[in-house]
């Protein structure tokens, strides 16, 4: 693997200090039913209605492993090509009220996956240490005070989350920068999209973030004392609390002190970490094998369903984009992204200038084409570009059509867009000049800013007199050719 550290330096931190970076990414694998028992895996039920004695863990109840999970699980692993391996699953012992057993079923030494990468679009390669399957535990809600327990008055739990089949995607310390860490968790979901296991929605808490933050000096390769920043629920929050907890570490080495291995939580309105508990190490949490569930064995057989299963990722889809539309793979991410990578390229197919194509979707179509089949906004595309919609009249039958899903012509006829020829402008252009002669005088001969000014003044004279159906640039020429 090339060393890809040079320049990656988080810029907000002061010189001669870097960051180090690693991210756990917990994903909710959107199955039918629990991992281990046969209730609805689904968000936002009456609390506490889907539950039973084995996700409650009452005593005497089993745990029969799902496995379409465990399929969803050995998916994303080979999607970041990680080793799919045989496995077995652990009880993670702890004592809080939203795990009701008083252990997590979880995954210790003997993960599912191990040893992958993810790449990020600039070409930057994160190393992924495992991603293992485990359980959700329940949701309490701390009520009254700031909502945290400390000043609660009480607290109300929901097992409904709990059971639900998670995998969890641990990073190796790779990531330099906050950007990258946010492109990282872009990156991930849109694999985790396109793979179809999850929803990833950050907002409703299907994909969470937690990040482990430490820096040094630059040009070390020693591993501080680190902070875990928990379950960070947006893209710009996983940002700015990465941000912000570089920074403290540096004031606090910097002033002698040292940080404290510890769990952190973002306070998005104060724009500051605030302490957790102090942060367990693995052995507090005296994992054993779990003896309800026999290890994972996957077959050759199972691998082979599941390699054939991998779809086009966004990476690739990426490339085979740029490739077509002759940009690099960067400048088109935003439309895979949002999932219009197919649109652009059966518009592409028919025809359509792809520079266009790609300036409309990323500039004008960010809710989606709507109704708008990619041959009719082919057309579009054919009309603005053979000069026959003025780039604003483009851009308002454009609307229309993603609202109706009518043919460009239709609409460019409905409204009396009809193409503005150069001799009518010119008869326009000649009635100003004769009206205004003191500004024609200032745009022709005066200095830079003048004309500049005086050109806005005529553009603007123009366009008010053609309720904006003429086309800026062909009014430019024309401005420029009489000066
Ligand atoms: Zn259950
Ligand atoms: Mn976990």
């Amino acid at each position: 693997m090339s060393d890809t550290t040079t320049g990656r330096r988080e810029p907000t931190l002061p010189d001669g200090w870097e960051l180090v970076c690693g991210l756990e990414v917990h994903v909710e694998l959107s199955t039918a039913t629990k991992l281990f028992c046969g209730c609805p895996n689904e968000f936002g039920a009456e609390p506490n209605t889907n539950v039973c004695p084995t996700c409650l863990g009452l005593p005497g109840s089993l745990p029969v492993m799902n496995g379409a999970a465990v399929t969803s699980a050995m998916r994303l692993g080979r999607a970041l090509d990680c080793r799919v391996q045989p496995s077995v699953m652990a009880r993670k012992n702890y004592f809080y009220p939203d795990m009701p057993k008083d252990f997590q079923t979880s995954q210790y030494d003997q993960p599912t996956n191990e040893d992958g990468h993810l790449d990020l679009p600039d070409g930057t390669t994160i190393r992924v240490e495992r991603a293992h399957i485990e359980e959700d535990t329940g949701k309490s809600t701390h009520v009254g005070g700031d909502g945290r327990i400390t000043s609660a008055e009480y607290s109300l739990i929901d097992y409904n989350r709990a059971g639900v089949p998670l995998l969890e995607i641990v990073s190796h310390p790779d990531i330099r920068t906050a950007e990258e860490a946010k492109a990282y968790v872009a990156e991930l979901r849109g694999i985790v999209l396109a793979l179809d296991v999850s929803d990833a929605r950050m907002e409703e808490g299907s994909m969470r973030v937690d990040a482990n933050v430490s820096v040094r000096p630059v040009g070390s390769d020693e591993l501080r004392t680190r902070c875990e920043i928990k379950n960070i629920n947006s893209l710009s929050s996983l940002g700015r609390a990465i941000v912000h907890e570089a920074n403290r570490h540096v004031d606090l080495w910097t002033t002698g002190e040292r940080p404290l291995q510890e769990t952190r939580h973002w306070d998005e309105e104060a724009g500051r970490t605030r302490s957790g508990r102090s942060k367990e190490d693995a052995e507090d949490y005296r994992y054993f094998p779990e003896p309800d569930l026999t290890p994972l064995q996957p077959s050759e057989v199972d691998l082979e369903a599941v390699d054939a299963s991998i779809p086009e990722l966004p990476a690739q889809t990426r490339a085979r984009l740029a490739d077509v539309a002759g940009v690099t793979p960067p400048e088109v991410g935003l439309i895979v992204d949002r999932g219009q990578a197919s649109f652009a390229l059966d518009a592409i197919d028919s025809g359509a200038d792809a520079g266009r194509v790609l300036v409309h979707l990323t500039n004008n179509l960010a809710d989606g084409v709507g109704e708008m089949s990619s041959s009719a906004f082919a057309g579009l595309v054919a009309m603005e570009v053979g000069g026959e919609l003025s780039s604003t009249q483009t851009k308002e039958v454009l609307a229309d059509m993603v609202a109706t899903g009518r043919d460009a012509p239709v609409v460019a006829a409905e409204k009396g867009f009809e193409a503005m020829d150069t001799s009518e402008l010119e008869g326009l252009l000649d009635g100003l000049i004769a009206d205004h002669p003191g500004e024609w005088e200032r745009f022709s001969t005066g200095d830079e800013g003048d004309a500049k000014k005086m050109a806005g003044f005529f553009t603007g004279q123009i366009m008010k007199a053609t309720r904006g159906q003429a086309d800026g640039k062909v009014v430019a020429q024309l401005l420029n050719s009489r000066k």
